[in-house]
């Protein structure tokens, strides 16, 4: 039986925050704001991930009012929740990811994220798209105050209970 999910999180852009994409620290003057590391690539991963069995979101698993997040590797939430997965007998088959920032440029580091995120979920760099896009100056994205990222996950359940 195959499942899919869906996954969105949007991060506020500030000075004096480091600028973590899909578990890669981008090279910039400004920083996501979160209780955790900021990472909204890792996050809307991670809610495709509980998306596609319908265990709820981040939120539910990791609550950002918990001082145990505070600052917190996204690698951390990507990996629990692979545990989930893997507890319930499911296989992550893919999964593509958006990011969409009006600046840096993330063509450089697209290989790397998908290592990095590869890595984190226990799969292959080949299960795993990241896309970049612009804000093309629209809205909050476009002006730079913020990043977004949206993901899709497809999962096989081996053993249907
Ligand atoms: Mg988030």
């Amino acid at each position: 039986m195959f499942r899919i999910g869906e996954g969105y999180d949007s991060h506020r852009l500030v000075e004096g925050r480091a600028l973590r994409i899909a578990c890669v620290e981008v090279p910039a003057a400004f920083g996501s704001l979160g209780h955790s590391d900021g990472d909204a690539a890792a996050h809307a991963v991670c809610d495709a991930l509980l998306g596609s069995l319908a265990l709820g979101d981040i939120g539910t698993h990791f609550p950002p009012g918990e001082q145990r997040w505070a600052g917190v590797d996204s690698r951390v939430f990507l990996r629990e929740v692979s545990a989930m997965l893997e507890a319930r007998s499911v296989r992550l088959l893919n999964v593509d990811v958006t990011v969409i920032i009006e600046k840096p440029r993330l063509a450089p580091h697209i290989a790397a994220m998908r290592e990095a995120l590869a890595e984190a979920l226990g799969c292959s760099v080949e299960a795993v798209s990241v896309k970049a896009k612009s804000g093309e100056g629209l809205g909050p994205v476009g002006r730079g105050e913020a990043v977004e990222a949206r993901a899709v996950a497809l999962v096989e359940v081996l053993e249907p209970v």
